[in-house]
């Protein structure tokens, strides 16, 4: 099945969606169960799962009684609270800021799961903001999102540049003075931030 927004998730890495949202036959227990989630199985790879969104926030990390490992991540400007499960590994900590591209963690197989693939269940929020637990769930594949195309300022293009390859003010300067359509700066930056 193809996916939509698995690829915000998992980017280029192969992967579909084997169990979508809804009702189905539970995989493990055989019953028929809602699924509040969407499954991204991954080929038996543990690839890298990346933050989907800008300006989360790490909410919890931890495992349930199956062992599996699971992570909630708030999207407060969103309203949706992101919630990646079975992972084979967690980095980030509570409290922890993630922007789009960040890596969370890993995608497993722990707890009740019969194959490597990442579970991610989109929690919409209620008026409460910590309440989300019991918080309506939302099919994540039919989640349509804007993308925000954020300029760059010459000056923001700048401090990444020289953040990331720790040029000499002089040549600093010389690039910055040289502008064709538009700021090779610019240009630089994004391309570095990609
Ligand atoms: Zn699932």
């Amino acid at each position: 099945m193809k996916s939509v927004n698995g690829f915000l998730l998992l980017r280029e890495i192969p992967h579909y969606v084997s169990s979508p949202f809804g009702y189905r036959i539970h995989p493990v227990t055989e019953e028929k169960s809602f699924h509040n989630g969407v499954d991204y199985a991954t080929y038996g790879k543990k690839p890298p799962i990346y933050c989907p969104f800008n300006n989360g926030k790490v909410l919890r990390v931890g495992s349930d009684r199956f062992g599996a490992l699971f992570v909630y991540i708030a999207f407060k400007d969103l309203g949706y609270v992101g919630l990646a499960y079975h992972c084979s590994k967690i980095i980030c900590k509570v409290g922890q800021r993630l922007n789009k591209g960040d890596i969370i963690g890993a995608v497993g197989s722990t707890g009740r799961s019969t194959g490597e693939h990442l579970h991610w269940s989109w929690i919409k929020l209620n008026n409460k903001w910590n309440q989300y637990y019991n918080a309506d769930y939302v099919d994540f594949e039919k989640f349509e999102y804007k993308e925000e195309v954020k300029e760059l300022t010459r000056q923001e293009a700048k401090q990444i540049i020289k953040d990331v390859c720790g040029f000499a003010d002089d040549t600093m300067d010389y690039l910055d003075s040289y502008i064709w359509r538009d700021s090779l700066l610019v240009r630089l930056a994004k391309a570095i931030k990609r």
